[in-house]
């Protein structure tokens, strides 16, 4: 099987464009062929430039006022460069905005208040058994946090642990019970339709929770957002018993939905064994959450040099600099995003990576690209990356470009 290339549409390219197209010439003025080479630069040749879209992209902006043409160049009005800075305030403001701890953790709390009473009301009309203990397991873990939470503040979390594993171990085996009683006298589910949809929009909400949980909390390098994060995960394959379940019980096999309940059970006591062992941990003076969150920095901070370094050179290709100011640049487009919150010692780790392996040249007091560097580049734009969420993909796209051109 050919593999498949990286291509980027003109339809990805489109929404930015007139961003990017005034971030070039806020570098400096520039013929329009040099702009075009430049677009080329940004996306590496995967995007196959589109003239016609650029002349309509610069017409417009020119009727705008932002930019103006004079001896054969276009350079950027004092509109222009308002308009741009105006657009970088929207940036940081949404991103201090949307991605602090606090709002995660609300967001999160009341994300699972929601689904948990969904649960509960589908979960009793239709009869379904899996649906309730799903339903429940929300619940309790919303409680076993919010026992942490209080456990934290008056400095007894051993103890509140304990305690919060001890509930998710009784109401596990309570569930467990009712769930194996039912898989002799199976039940039929009503409004099976509106029961699927239910477990699939939890689903979709905690894979959501649990991406966004990893990203904050690596960002603020929150240690009990990354645990509640791993949590998260694992909650997500006990709802995916819970739709198997229903789809069994919806072509016939209605002992299936029983059999989801006991396997959700299954999910809430090892929750709580986990607790009980995380609180014996505490209480020998180990610390389970951070050995957990330690391990998660680690994976990600390997894979800085190579990430980091296909950033830098993305600048230092379109454009020569300073070290000091490709490192602001590589701050901005590219650290604002990184799953976790980089420290200055930690990017030391990709101008080591670059330098030994000649990557970038010095001219005069600045910096730029070499051959060599030309072609790790367009290597490292075609490697797989694993997300969180167990899913590959290229390591460049539209969307990475955009951000990484946050920091031009
Ligand atoms: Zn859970």
């Amino acid at each position: 099987m050919p593999k498949k290339r990286l291509q980027i549409k003109d339809s990805q390219v489109k929404k930015n464009l007139k961003w990017y197209i005034l971030r070039l010439l806020r570098l400096s003025n520039r013929t329009k062929q040099k702009l075009i080479d430049k677009l080329h630069d940004m996306y590496i040749g995967y995007w196959q430039v589109n003239n016609e879209l650029i002349d309509i992209n610069l017409n417009k902006i020119t009727d705008e006022g932002l930019i103006k043409y004079s001896s054969d160049k276009y350079q950027i009005t004092e509109k222009g460069l308002n308009a741009l800075q105006k657009k970088e305030k929207d940036i940081k403001r949404y991103h201090t905005r949307r991605f602090s701890k606090e709002a995660c953790a609300s967001y999160s709390l009341w994300g699972n208040v929601g689904l948990s009473a969904l649960e509960f009301i589908i979960g009793f009309l239709s009869g379904s058994i899996g649906l309730i203990a799903d339903a429940i397991h929300t619940a309790v873990d919303i409680i076993a946090s919010a026992i942490t939470w209080v456990g934290i503040k008056i400095n007894k979390e051993a103890q509140a642990a304990l305690i919060g594993g001890i509930i998710l171990c009784g109401i596990g085996v309570f569930i467990a019970f009712e769930s194996i009683t039912k898989i002799s006298q199976p039940v039929e589910i009503h409004f099976q339709t509106i029961a699927l949809v239910t477990i699939v929009i939890n689903i979709a909400v905690n894979g959501f929770f649990s991406f966004y949980k990893f990203y904050i909390g690596g960002q603020k390098r929150s240690i009990s957002l990354i645990a509640d994060a791993y949590h998260t995960k694992t909650d997500i394959w006990s709802s995916v018993a819970v739709l198997i379940g229903l789809l069994g019980a919806t072509i016939g096999f209605l002992m299936l939905d029983a059999i989801a309940g006991a396997v959700v059970s299954f999910f809430i006591i090892f929750g709580g064994y986990e607790l009980i062992r995380e609180s014996n941990k505490v209480m020998h003076g180990e610390d389970p959450k951070l050995e957990k969150f330690s391990k998660f920095l680690k994976t990600h901070l390997e894979v800085l040099p190579e990430r980091g370094t296909f950033v830098s050179l993305w600048f230092f290709n379109l454009q020569e600099m300073t070290k000091k100011e490709n490192l602001e640049r590589v701050k901005k487009g590219f650290g604002r995003r990184f799953p976790i919150g980089l420290k200055d010692e930690d990017y030391e780790s990709i101008y080591d990576h670059i330098e030994k392996n000649c990557l970038i040249e010095s001219s005069q007091d600045s910096f730029r690209i070499t051959e060599k560097g030309k072609r790790e580049l367009k290597i490292l734009a075609e490697m797989p990356i694993a997300t969180n969420i167990g899913t590959q993909r290229k390591f460049m796209d539209s969307r990475k470009i955009n951000w990484f051109a946050e920091g031009l």
